[in-house]
């Protein structure tokens, strides 16, 4: 057996040598996640922040202070790093060609060259994306969809997003491609903030869920006290919520998620027929309710499908922290 003593004559360095890393930044319209990653997409260290309700006017600004922290964290941590890039995603319409911001109604900017302002006052080489098709980006190289080649990743929450991978491109269409929310599965459905009528996201986000179920429990003969105090209810009812009742097997609940993943599979099986893809990522708050949601929207593409190749049906693996790894993968890609 052998014992290794400490030694009197190699002392073990006094200052670790700084890794590299890039600063990975994903903007959300309430909180902005943040990381240092190392090449090998490892997080060194991360922090989550409020985002402020002014950061269209100074997007560079708070994107800085953000990374000042995050570094001084890391060496405050014992481990020095040195900044060779930095990736930031935002949400709305994006342009990664340019890095500019086209549109986002949350935060408040039209036309806005994140890109440029984010490099003047960090300072290092920066890449701008979007939250989604960068999330794609990290459950392909980290996460759910692992070495594939084609792939659309759903994330449905508020809203309902997506992002498609096409012979191992994400594809993006100078920031139009993917708008999976907006595929119309309803003639005549709810009005829809974009202005069409019965698209999928007011049919199946996890907001239309709670909204389609509270509704029918107000107009339910046996809910005279929800009716007395409809705003309560509201806010009472989750699609979580939905989901467990759903799992319990209540009438109500079970229509609302039947109408919904109904939906869900004619958007995603058009997705398919158009593009080929094999493989679907379900993420976003609404994947918390894990099989209740998947093994009805598998069994729902299976019903419908013809000739298509049957799809693969996954959760995301990475949660709300796609954004923000996928935000390294593309400052790392342009390194
Ligand atoms: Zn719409």
């Amino acid at each position: 057996m052998t014992v290794t003593e400490p030694s009197d004559t190699a002392a073990a360095p006094l200052v670790a040598t700084a890794i590299d890393v890039v600063a990975a930044i994903d903007v959300g319209g309430s909180r902005i996640k943040a990381a240092l990653v190392d090449r090998s997409l490892r997080v060194v260290t991360r922090t989550t922040e409020p985002t402020p309700p002014d950061i269209a006017h100074d997007v560079g600004t708070v994107v800085a202070g953000t990374v000042d922290r995050l570094v001084a964290a890391s060496e405050k941590d014992g481990t020095p790093v040195r900044l060779v890039g930095c990736g930031v995603v935002v949400p709305g319409l994006v342009d990664e060609g340019t890095g500019t911001g086209l549109l986002s109604v949350n935060l408040g900017w039209r036309d806005l060259s994140i890109r440029d302002l984010v490099r003047a006052t960090v300072g290092v080489p920066t890449v701008v994306g979007h939250d989604v098709r960068a999330g794609l980006l990290a459950e392909v190289r980290l996460g759910a969809a692992r070495g594939a080649r084609h792939a659309l990743f759903v994330p449905i929450g508020t809203g309902i997003a997506g992002a498609l991978m096409v012979d191992g491109a994400v594809l993006t269409a100078g920031g139009w491609a993917g708008e999976l929310g907006h595929v119309q599965v309803e003639s005549d459905g709810p009005p829809c903030p974009c202005g069409g009528r019965g698209c999928l996201e007011v049919v199946a986000s996890a907001s239309a869920i709670a909204r389609a179920y509270a509704a029918r429990r107000q107009s339910a003969p046996d809910s005279q006290s929800a009716a007395d105090n409809p705003s309560a209810t509201q806010h009472a009812v989750d699609a979580r919520a939905v989901a467990a009742k759903v799992a319990a097997g209540e009438p109500d609940a079970v229509a609302v998620w039947q109408r919904a993943v109904a939906a869900l599979a004619r958007a995603v099986l058009a997705t398919i027929t158009i593009t080929g893809i094999d493989l679907v990522v379900v993420g976003g708050g609404l994947a918390l309710s894990g099989e209740t949601l998947l093994a009805p929207l598998r069994t729902e593409l299976e019903a419908l499908r013809t000739f298509q190749r049957p799809p693969r049906v996954v959760l995301a693996e990475l949660g709300d922290r796609a954004g923000c790894l996928g935000a390294a993968c593309l400052a790392w890609d342009v390194g």
